[in-house]
């Protein structure tokens, strides 16, 4: 870097840290902690105008441009080595329109940043099922949580963006303005720019709801049952619930679990109904009552609550490997190869998830996230701690997805793709037949590709 002019850092209304500076370490770091890169530079942007200085930085010195929404991209986007980073947490403002229905996110704000603001009036936009994720990486790529069935994907509710684009100028699109980059940024991930402001409709939910959150024991056969049951209750829901269940085995010292349960096989279903939450209770009760639950934190909660459920359990720091396959049905042969891998994850914080996707999941977005026909998306997710046992633990999510292929429609959901390790064929079969179409808009916005560390889609020759 002694050959980069940093003298323009010196007008960004944010600050920066480079190497050697107290808070370096930390803020080279991000969510995964299989990544381990040491940036050149962390610009902190509080503004559109410090985004176009970075992209400037980036773009007029050759060097490698990533940027950081709330930091958990499982692929390890949001880091590199020897570049430019654009730390976007700075920029968190919410700023809610109840009479338009649309809530104003700033493009470093996390999903519980926006729930904090929108469900004091009983509103929402369709996030992930973390609080701690960025508005920017889940909702740019697609976006699904605990009321995709009633409200679709998150892309599905943006209406509007503020972003940076690649010569640094600071553009508005709308349905009317540049609709080719509203278009892009409807699924097709960070690839036309530097979003500072994204532009949602909300939507009516809770602020009560009722939340299944049950395990059932999983030995003697219990997970192919309990999935079997799942397949049969996901098949006549209604898009009021938007249900989700997950295998492995118990990890040690879980929290309300009995110690001799440690170890043991188990199927959990998690769901949030909306609507009357007395109502909910009644239309998830088969799934609750599949056995005697090993832990039952079910109830009517907060929306605000359900959606910290489960921020405990991934810590930043620890080590991820996650990928997905859709199928259009949940056949036996698939329910036999996740509930083998299943009882045997390489580490006891892997789950295979198993996500149903109904209701308004299925509507046409008009951008670059296709339209989906599949009814579930596979995911199995290695979590572990040790380096030394990374082979085997991604090893366990590459053998499932492997053998799930066949039965699958090839597609990958592009927030859950490994570390992308497929390339060019992952990004045309997972956006196919909007493939092209995001390669032409890029080639307008960005020609030289510089934003590029994301589920990237090249620049359509001229
Ligand atoms: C614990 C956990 C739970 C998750 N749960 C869900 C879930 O329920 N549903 C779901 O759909 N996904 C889920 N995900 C996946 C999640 O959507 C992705 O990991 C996503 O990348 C996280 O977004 P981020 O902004 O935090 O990531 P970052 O690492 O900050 O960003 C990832 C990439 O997104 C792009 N990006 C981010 N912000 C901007 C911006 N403002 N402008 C332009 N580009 C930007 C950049 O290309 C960046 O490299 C989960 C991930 C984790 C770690």
């Amino acid at each position: 870097m002694t050959h980069v002019d940093l003298s323009p850092l010196n007008a960004l209304d944010g600050d920066f840290v480079v190497p050697g500076q107290p808070d370096y370490e930390t803020v080279r770091h991000i969510w995964n902690g299989m990544f381990d890169k040491r940036p050149a530079v962390v610009i902190r942007c509080a503004s559109p105008h410090d985004v176009g200085i970075g992209v400037a930085l980036a773009r007029d010195n050759g060097l490698p441009l990533a940027v950081r929404g709330g930091g958990h991209s499982a692929a390890g986007h949001s880091t590199v080595d020897d570049g430019v980073v654009l730390d976007l947490a700075p920029m968190h403002e919410v700023v809610l329109d109840v009479e338009s229905g649309i809530v104003a996110v700033g493009g470093g704000a996390t999903w519980g940043q926006v729930d904090a603001v929108t469900q004091r009036h009983g509103l929402a936009v369709p996030g992930g099922v973390y609080s701690k994720t960025g508005v920017g990486g889940l909702a740019l790529a697609g976006g699904y949580g605990w009321i995709r069935n009633s409200y679709g994907f998150s892309c599905a509710s943006l209406v509007g963006a503020e972003l940076v684009t690649a010569d640094s100028s600071v553009v508005r699109t709308d349905a009317e303005h540049h609709p080719d980059l509203l278009w892009a940024l409807r699924g097709g991930g960070g690839n036309v720019g530097v979003v500072t402001q994204f532009l949602f409709e909300v939507h009516p939910v809770g602020p009560e709801v009722y939340f299944l959150f049950v395990f059932h024991d999983g030995r003697d056969g219990g997970i192919p049952r309990a999935l079997g049951l799942f397949r049969e209750f996901c098949s006549t829901a209604p898009n009021s619930v938007s249900a989700l269940a997950f295998a492995g085995v118990v990890p040690d010292g879980m929290e309300g679990v009995a110690a001799e349960a440690f170890g043991r096989p188990f199927t959990a279903f998690g769901a949030v109904f909306l609507g009357d939450p007395s109502a909910g209770e009644e239309v998830l009760r088969p799934l609750h009552d599949f056995g005697v639950p090993l832990f039952d934190a079910s109830g009517t909660t907060s929306y605000v609550q359900v959606q910290q459920m489960f921020d405990p359990d991934y810590p930043a720091g620890e080590r991820h490997y996650w990928k997905s396959v859709q199928l259009e049905g949940l056949g036996d042969e698939a329910v036999a190869l996740i509930a083998d891998a299943a009882v045997q994850p390489a580490s006891d914080l892997s789950t295979v998830d198993v996500w149903h996707l109904g209701g308004r999941t299925h509507e046409p977005i008009d951008g670059a996230m296709p339209v989906t026909s599949a009814a579930y998306l596979i995911s199995p997710e290695a979590n572990w701690r040790d380096a030394d046992r990374d082979e085997e633990n991604i090893g366990w999510v590459r053998g499932l997805v492997a053998a799930l292929h066949p039965l699958s429609n090839g597609v990958r959901y592009l927030n859950f793709a490994g570390f992308q390790e497929e390339g060019d064929e992952l990004m045309r079969s997972s956006l196919a037949p909007n493939y092209q179409r995001l390669a032409e808009v890029k080639a307008r916005w960005d020609p030289q590709n510089l934003f590029r560390l994301n589920q990237n889609v090249p620049p359509a020759p001229a």
